[in-house]
């Protein structure tokens, strides 16, 4: 499968995109990787570099044009891509792996409660993207794609992944912050799996809005 991220934050990238971002990437590769619509003036400057030297491939072409360029990522016109969207009428299965070549994800922080951003990807291109639900919870959209991965290269139905709602992530005895999303447990560790450097970043903002307080 390859999965196509529509970016949808500002840029220049910031640290919480490029670790979701790069998380993708470590998932499922980065042939299989591409992040499009960036706006139209996008320079290299505006992509993290770190992202570039591994390798992710990004365009400012819009779903409905980039297969000239990425011919490997389908005509959109095929519709032979699955739009992943909390509010999809079904649930993505193992066997969509025959139905669709394409995932596509909201490049999108998420926010609580939800804002239903994911349907201006659906507005954007009418009749051509099907919506497909990976439980009803909302997910970062690193976690969707490794949820999508799993479910379509791995083969795993959904009810057999192992998820952790809303964990509460410790940064010390008094410092918490309760997470709004659903992720996917580590089996190893029994912890949610969040991208490297995440809980550091965490721990920052936290204590950044602490400081605002003051
Ligand atoms: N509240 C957000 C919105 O405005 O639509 C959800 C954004 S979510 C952080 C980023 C992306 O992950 C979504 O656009 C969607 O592609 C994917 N996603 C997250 N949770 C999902 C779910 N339960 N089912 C299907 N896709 C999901």
């Amino acid at each position: 499968m390859k999965y196509i991220v529509e970016h949808m934050e500002p840029l220049p990238m910031s640290e919480w995109v490029t670790l979701e971002y790069k998380k993708m990437l470590q998932d499922v590769g980065k042939e299989n990787l591409l992040i499009c619509s960036l706006p139209k003036d996008t320079k290299l400057d505006d992509i993290t570099k770190e992202l570039i030297d591994l390798g992710l491939q990004w365009t400012t072409l819009q779903l409905d044009e980039l297969h000239k360029d990425y011919p490997s990522f389908t005509n959109i016109q095929d519709k032979k891509m699955c739009l992943l969207d909390p509010r999809g009428k079904t649930e993505l299965c193992c066997d969509d792996v025959n139905k669709y070549e394409v995932c596509i994800l909201g490049g999108i922080l998420g926010s609580h409660p939800p804002r239903d951003r994911t349907k201006e990807l659906k507005d954007k291109h009418p009749g051509l993207l099907e919506g497909k639900r990976l439980g009803s919870l909302q997910m970062s959209t690193d976690t969707a794609c490794r949820c999508a991965y799993y479910i379509l290269d791995k083969q795993i139905p959904f009810d057999q992944i192992k998820f952790i709602d809303y964990p509460e992530i410790r940064f010390g005895k008094r410092e918490a912050v309760e997470m709004p999303f659903r992720y996917i447990l580590d089996d190893v560790t029994g912890k949610p799996i969040l991208p490297d450097g995440m809980l550091k970043l965490m721990k920052k903002d936290s204590e950044q809005s602490i400081d605002d307080l003051f």
